[in-house]
């Protein structure tokens, strides 16, 4: 039994528990605990006044059989019954006044603390995914990853913290009652405990396994409601061209009335203790009842007895009930604490980085590629194998090659968006480690295919990942000057503060290419990469965007450019075509374009 409820539920739970609690919190959590302890002490002090009060409504005689009355009464020195019995309903009314006042200042501070709990949760969530690596985001739905850092943390509090606490005082509760009833009567506690613990303990037994199963079953749920409702708002069109509405509703209906499904099913067994235990209780009273009447016993005996029993298990069956609910509902979050200690599963072994310490890096001469290797986790075959190339300085180089050739592995080595791969990366001769990525990335300026825009103003987009006042205007003048915005935000009402988020689906590729250009440019790179940015353009746009590219290279600024439409390399010194992870050949512009005629 001890087994059973306390090392596998509480202690278990307790040590996962603190691990996710900050000091602050740790300590948070002892107020709290004292307050529920105080809280558990003015109860029984209620209940061992009401008790005596019921006993003598109608008869005086225990002040003076009991030894404890007895003993109270002569210390005090009352001058008659009824004056001990008008003070006893003073201390009654008193505790219960101060039982439920604190009662509301420790719901108050409980639920503060349970909220605050989830609060710095989400952002600790949030801050460990963040770190997480690019495998893990390539390969991992955002929905699972909006369910870890958004609503875990939420049911961590609710589903772990708040009953945790609750345990916790409901059992001190009960431990204190039973201790005042076993200095009145042994057999009485023995009774209730018997009646009780083994019923719940059984019943306990019998749901555990499907508790926590039920509990992960319907946290994988809700992100494939989610993913549903995802899929079909970024694939309206092919949706509505496909006439496949009902489809994605009858997905969506499938894994929302499971999940409802699960909660009704949880509730239920929820409510099962309460009714356990009621049966439980008018059961052993019918059965003493039917005892007496049938051995003729002392009545009187039998009223005393129902009395305490009955006064106690008033109270004690609500911490019964709140103590298995508890436990039950610990049991179906078990779950969290294994989301919660879940680490990036293509975290590659090593010093993490922090983005704030961004040490000196200089690139005045050349990026080293030496002899790289690398293989996806989930592929046979190696994507690039013994890759060597020196990039100087100021120079512009294209790289070309058949799709899955190894193109963006390459640029996202260097990148260092992977940084699992054999062989080195450096930069004017210095190792790229996990100290110098922050500052290596702050050279680097990136123009992919399809850019993401954020549902914010222009100026925003461009300054990625910086609050509207802390924007320097100088630097996005320049960057949209360079990208040759200026005829566009001119045409928009309100300029760089429109919301190019609610304009989304009416910029055009190349302003949209455009922004990206800008955002790439705001951090004064030294080098610039483009994967595939102009091969969504049209040739007119792509040979603005060109322009703006050969500018950028003439003013000596290292680029790296992927492309498949030759034209689009025209600014490239050297452009290497490779194939299954190999260069292959190394051509001039002027050579590629023979070679293409
Ligand atoms: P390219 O840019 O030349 O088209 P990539 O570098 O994108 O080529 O891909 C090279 C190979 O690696 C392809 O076979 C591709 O399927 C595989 N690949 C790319 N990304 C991943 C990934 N995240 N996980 C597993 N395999 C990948």
């Amino acid at each position: 039994m001890k087994k059973l409820f306390l090392n596998n539920i509480y202690a278990n739970t307790f040590r996962g528990v603190s691990k996710f609690l900050s000091a602050a919190q740790r300590k948070q959590a002892i107020k709290v605990l004292f307050l529920i302890l105080g809280n558990g002490f003015v109860e029984v002090i209620g209940l061992a006044v009401i008790l005596p009060l019921i006993s003598m409504a109608n008869n005086n005689s225990l002040i003076h059989t009991n030894k404890y009355l007895r003993g109270f009464y002569n210390f005090v020195g009352f001058k008659n019954e009824d004056q001990f019995l008008l003070f006893l309903i003073g201390v009654m009314v008193t505790v219960f006044i101060i039982k439920n006042v604190l009662g509301i200042v420790i719901n108050y501070i409980q639920t503060k603390f349970s909220n605050g709990v989830a609060a710095d949760l989400t952002k600790q969530q949030f801050k460990k995914y963040i770190n997480y690596s690019y495998q893990f985001y390539k390969n991992t739905n955002s929905n699972l990853i909006t369910r870890d850092v958004g609503t875990i943390p939420t049911e961590f509090s609710m589903g772990i913290i708040l009953p945790m606490i609750s345990l916790t005082s409901e059992a001190f509760v009960v431990i204190l009652i039973g201790i005042g009833i076993l200095t009145v009567d042994f057999k009485v506690f023995a009774i209730i405990l018997a009646i009780f613990i083994p019923l719940l303990g059984y019943f306990y037994n019998k749901v555990k396994v499907k508790l926590a199963a039920y509990g992960e079953e319907r946290s994988n749920t809700a992100p494939k409601t989610y993913k549903t409702i995802f899929e079909a708002i970024h694939g309206y069109v092919d949706v509505k061209l496909t006439n496949r509405e009902n489809y994605f509703v009858q997905r969506c209906s499938k894994s929302i009335h499971r999940f409802y499904e699960l909660l009704t099913k949880v509730y239920v067994l929820e409510l099962f203790p309460v009714r356990i235990i009621e049966m439980a209780s008018i059961g052993f009273i019918g059965t003493l009842f039917a005892y007496f009447i049938i051995t003729g016993r002392d009545r009187e005996e039998l009223v005393s007895f129902l009395l305490l029993f009955t006064v106690a298990a008033y109270r004690i069956m609500p911490s019964a009930n709140r103590i298995m609910t508890a436990i039950l509902r610990i049991k179906n979050s078990s779950f969290i604490l294994d989301i919660l200690e879940k680490e990036d599963p293509y975290k590659v072994k090593g010093p993490s980085y922090n983005p704030d310490n961004i040490s000196e890096l200089s690139f005045n001469e050349s990026i080293e590629l030496e002899n790289i290797g690398f293989k996806y986790p989930e592929k046979y075959d190696d994507v690039l194998t013994d890759f060597s190339l020196t990039i100087k300085k100021k120079s512009s180089i294209g790289l070309i090659g058949s799709s899955g050739s190894g193109k963006t592995t390459l640029v996202n080595i260097i990148l260092r968006l992977i940084d699992d791969h054999t062989g080195e990366v450096k930069v004017d001769g210095k190792t790229l480690t996990s100290e110098n990525i922050p500052a290596w990335r702050n050279l680097i300026g990136y123009v992919q295919q399809d850019s993401y825009l954020l549902d914010a103003s222009l100026a925003e987009n461009i300054a990625f990942g910086f609050p509207m006042e802390e924007i320097d205007m100088d630097k996005l003048n320049d960057s949209i000057k360079q990208a040759r915005l200026e005829e566009f935000i001119e045409g928009l009402p309100k300029g760089v503060d429109t919301n190019v988020g609610e304009f989304g689906g009416k910029i055009s590729g190349g302003q949209r290419q455009r922004i990206a250009i800008a955002r790439a440019l705001y951090k004064n790179p030294k080098l610039l990469i483009f994967d595939e940015a102009t091969s969504s353009l049209d040739s007119k746009v792509e040979s603005e965007i060109l322009d703006t590219i050969q500018k950028l290279s003439d003013s000596g600024i290292t680029i790296i450019s992927i492309a498949h439409r030759i034209s689009s390399l025209k600014f490239c010194d050297e452009i290497y075509e490779l194939s299954k992870g190999k260069i292959i050949h190394k051509y001039t512009y002027a050579e590629l374009v023979a070679k293409d005629q």
